[in-house]
């Protein structure tokens, strides 16, 4: 039998042959115990870093073909009728465009899609003629616009009255509330439009007297407010889209507009607030549910976040179970072929499979098997809830 100090020897000497042998090799590289290894190599061993003989392919071109055998479940269709609430259909002001729109809800079983295109004054009403005249206008509920530009004295009451209006033309509620409020639309005096600005208070106070919510869009993904560089996870739609970068001198900062979409919220505790995307919480689900539990005016959309709830399906499903009075399905860009990856993420226990946009997230999604009982609230029961102006009558039970 061999000592202890002889065994100890053999690991130690091999562990230096290692480092050794890497080290001999084209990019070798030693680093310290914790330590990175530099840029165009990759851990080989621990300490030990290599680059490999050929030339790497770049982030849009490595497209590995997955071994994993495993069971797959599409779902080309959602289990219960939805309701898509953050619907971006384009204009709907005709016939032509209706019927179009309504065959596509038909293939995904989007039941009524709430058209959040801040549509206001004459184009509202256009489009209430179009749909009222269509056999298919219970399809469809139209949300208002409210024009933030030149915010000064007296802003605050013409608002209210032009909700009030849009809201007798047809419209149930207001939004999508676009996120350049609080980003970069300004004020009458050139200053940056706070989302929690007193000038705004009798607009909020008119949705509580209304009885309307408000579906908001404050901020971005995180990643967005961070430097462009190679540790960023959003890297490649930055890259791509150059206005979505807000990491720029003299602008507000991520926390900066929580803080204040946070403060509104806590203002106005009458006035009830979607707050599209999850808030931009769904990275980070403690702080939704803190967001949740702190503001019970405030309920959430799931649009554009589904890369956040597939790579963390058991947080993510408990998320939804626990708070599942609070959260409505939606889905923003309206692509007919991306509905079904959000009906797979939701209803199967499928592993690792893609979702639709690299740059959105380069990894894989995971489903969340939510029970029917959430699904059916997810779908359609509190967005009925919530948007009380929507079809009420001839949903399952
Ligand atoms: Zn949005």
């Amino acid at each position: 039998m061999r000592s202890l100090k002889t065994v100890l020897a053999i690991l130690i000497s091999g562990a230096i042959g290692a480092g050794l042998a890497a080290q001999g090799m084209r990019g070798g590289t030693r680093v310290a115990p914790g330590q990175e290894c530099p840029p165009g190599t990759t851990a080989v061993r621990p300490g030990s870093c290599m680059a490999p003989s050929e030339t790497p392919p770049g982030i849009l071109d490595y497209r590995p073909r997955s071994t994993l055998v495993t069971a797959e479940h599409k779902v080309p269709k959602a289990k219960f009728p939805a309701i898509d609430v953050h619907g971006h259909p384009g204009n709907v002001a005709s016939a032509g465009a209706i019927n179009r729109v309504v065959g596509i809800m038909d293939s995904l079983n989007i039941r009524v899609m709430l058209v959040a295109e801040n549509v206001s004054g004459q184009r509202l009403t256009s489009t209430m003629a179009a749909l009222n005249a269509s056999p298919h206008k219970d399809r469809f509920r139209v949300l208002a616009g409210i024009d933030f530009r030149n915010v000064g004295p007296g802003w605050g009451g013409r608002a209210a009255q032009q909700l009030e209006a849009d809201l007798k033309a047809g419209a149930i509620g207001v939004g999508e509330v676009p996120k350049s409020f609080g980003l970069r639309i300004t004020k009458a005096d050139g200053a940056r439009l706070k989302v929690d600005d007193p000038e705004l208070d009798p607009l909020w106070a008119a949705f509580a007297r209304l009885d309307v919510p408000a579906f908001i869009h404050t901020a971005e993904p995180q990643e967005f407010f961070q430097p462009l560089d190679y540790k960023n996870e959003r890297w490649l739609e930055l890259a791509l889209f150059a206005d979505r970068r807000n990491n720029q001198p003299g602008q507000v900062t991520f926390e900066q507009l929580m803080t204040e979409r946070n403060n509104l919220f806590r203002k106005h505790p009458k006035t009830r607030f979607v707050a599209a995307h999850f808030g931009w919480h769904a990275n980070d689900l403690a702080r939704a549910a803190k967001m949740l539990d702190e503001f019970p005016n405030v309920t959430i959309e799931a649009g554009a976040i589904l890369y956040d709830l597939g790579r963390q399906p058991r947080a993510a499903r408990e998320f939804f179970v626990k708070y599942q009075d609070r959260i409505m399905f939606g889905k923003d860009s309206f692509q007919p072929e991306e509905y079904p990856y959000y009906w797979r993420v939701f209803e199967t226990a499928d592993e690792y499979f893609d979702y639709y946009r690299d740059y959105h997230a380069f990894w894989k999604m995971y489903g969340m098997a939510l029970p029917d009982e959430v699904l059916k609230k997810v779908y359609h029961r509190t967005a009925l809830r919530v948007f009380k102006g929507l079809p009420q009558s001839g949903w399952p039970q």
